[in-house]
């Protein structure tokens, strides 16, 4: 029997709205289903990412950049703002446009390229077949050649620290706070912790993260490590390492964390506290008990390199799936798999997926760290470059950090870049495309860089790598 649809995807988030884009376009029909509804009750494709994810946590970072910058900065460089004030009502505002454009943005795309939007719950059934809940109305089962389930994540909650309807929150809270909270506990200090820390903080939070790792921020080049958590310090961000929480009360006086350190079981409390512990694969009305799929223990949908789940002609892809829950990875798989259901034969490389934190200064990498190089027993060559010899970061009053370029001296190859600075989540997309067509520090030393840029500083921690750097003494 014909199926309804070549593909089926379920989820809409960077994984499948992505998905459902690029096999519309390759003339496959298409469906996506998303349950997600916006604060209104109105359908909103996009995702996490979209919704309460990426886009709504970088507005506020931007914004409450520039507002720092007008308080803090802009005096010393001759500019005089009067006693510049925030208005977050009008910044949540402003937030919302954005997400609002581009979620409507998505369902445009859709209508363009011929996919059908069907808001609602999508159930995986044997077969394929999908059974399909719209928000309101008759469940109905739609037949398909194949489905792909980009499902997404939801925040990690901790069982003894239950969310509370204003005082402990999520992610997604966080993003809408009314106003600073004065005192402000965050629980983890990983990339989401740190971001809305950095964002309350700088509207006037008195923020300290309490992280369980004696170390700080593991994934991460520990000498940028280092120098980020002092950078952070100065900030205001008060990280406490090996701080594990145990428990919460919520009293009149806010909302009291009991956690344990070194030195012994301590409480103390704040207005309002994050969980930032991570994220965790969404599955819930995904798989019907029929349907061949079962998540694995830590309720991962186990998939191969092609993102295949081992029942015939259904895929998993994104935060679902193992590798980092990040939306570039999950956008890359969802076309990856359509793309092999079309015929074609691509891949993703998974060791070439830049990650970063959007703090001030950004920090990025890509490829391995130096200790990571290290451990995988290369003969490393490392080059760095400080932003503080790099004259545009210099002319824009942005000199704090340092590219570093980890080569591997036997195939003379990049495997690593980290970056610490400004624009740091932009300059590593040229390190990416560096990695991806195998260049090495002497490829990219004879790339001709625009001056000034803050690129050069790429440029020069190449060079050091192979002791050329024109503008510092070697670092070798
Ligand atoms: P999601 O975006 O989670 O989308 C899945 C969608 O599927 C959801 O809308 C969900 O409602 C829907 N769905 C699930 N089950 C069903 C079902 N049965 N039927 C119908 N619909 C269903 N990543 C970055 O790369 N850069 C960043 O700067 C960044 N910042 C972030 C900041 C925050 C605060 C958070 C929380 C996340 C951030 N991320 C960032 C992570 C990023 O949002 C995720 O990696 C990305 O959204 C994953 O995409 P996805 O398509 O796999 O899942
Ligand atoms: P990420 O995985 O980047 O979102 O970071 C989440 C962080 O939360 C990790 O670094 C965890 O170590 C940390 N974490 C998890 N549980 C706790 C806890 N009970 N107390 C403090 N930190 C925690």
């Amino acid at each position: 029997m014909q199926s309804e649809y070549d593909v089926i995807v379920i989820g809409g988030g960077p994984a499948g709205y992505a998905a459902a884009i690029r096999a519309a376009q390759l003339g496959l029909k298409t469906a996506c289903i998303d349950k997600r509804l916006d604060a209104k009750g109105k359908p909103a494709f996009g995702g996490t990412c979209l919704n309460v994810g990426c886009i709504p946590s970088k507005t506020l970072l931007d914004i409450s950049h520039k507002f720092v910058d007008a308080r803090d900065k802009f005096s010393s460089l001759g500019i005089n703002v009067a006693d510049p004030s925030i208005d977050i009502a009008k910044m949540q505002k402003q937030k919302q446009q954005v997400v609002g454009r581009l979620v409507r943005g998505i369902s445009g795309l859709f209508k363009s390229a011929g996919v059908d939007a069907l808001p609602g719950t999508g159930t995986l059934h044997s077969g394929p077949g999908v059974e399909y809940a719209p928000h309101d109305g008759d469940s109905s089962r739609l037949s398909a050649a194949n489905v792909i389930l980009a499902p997404g994540s939801v925040p990690v909650e901790l069982e003894k620290i239950p969310l509370t309807e204003n005082a402990i929150v999520d992610s997604t809270g966080a993003l809408e706070f009314s106003e600073p909270p004065a005192r402000l506990g965050i629980i983890g200090a990983g990339i989401i912790g740190l971001e809305l820390g950095s964002v309350w903080g700088r509207l006037g939070s008195e923020v300290c993260l309490l992280e369980a790792m004696d170390e700080f921020l593991p994934m991460l080049d520990q000498e940028i490590a280092g120098q980020a958590k002092k950078l952070f310090a100065r900030q205001g961000m008060d990280i406490r390492l090996g701080a594990r929480v145990l428990g919460a009360d919520v009293g009149k006086d806010g909302v009291a964390l009991e956690f344990s350190d070194a030195t012994g079981t301590h409480t103390q409390t704040f207005d309002r506290v994050i969980v930032a512990v991570g994220r965790r694969p969404y599955t819930q009305d995904l798989l019907s008990p029929n349907c061949g799929v079962v998540p694995d223990e830590r309720g991962f949908i186990a998939v191969d390199d092609d993102c295949s789940t081992g029942v015939p002609h259904v895929f998993a892809v994104g935060d679902a799936v193992r590798g980092p829950m990040l939306a570039h990875k999950a956008t890359h798989e969802g076309v990856m798999v359509v793309e092999r259901i079309a015929g074609h034969k691509p891949s993703v490389n998974y060791d070439c997926i830049p990650n970063v934190i959007y703090t001030h200064p950004e920090i990025a990498w890509i490829g391995l760290s130096e200790e990571e190089a290290r451990g995988r027993g290369l003969d490393t060559e490392v080059g760095r470059f400080p932003f503080v010899a790099n004259g545009r970061a210099l002319a824009s009053s942005e000199a704090e950090g340092q590219v570093k370029v980890i080569t591997d001296a036997a195939s003379e190859r990049i495997c690593g870049v980290t970056a610490m600075g400004p624009s740091a989540s932009e300059l590593i997309a040229e390190a990416a495309i560096a990695m991806e067509f195998d260049a090495s520090a002497e490829d990219l030393g004879l790339t001709v860089f625009a001056h000034p840029t803050l690129s050069e500083a790429l440029h020069e921690a190449a060079l050091d790598a192979f002791g050329a750097a024109i503008h510092m003494p070697s670092s070798r």
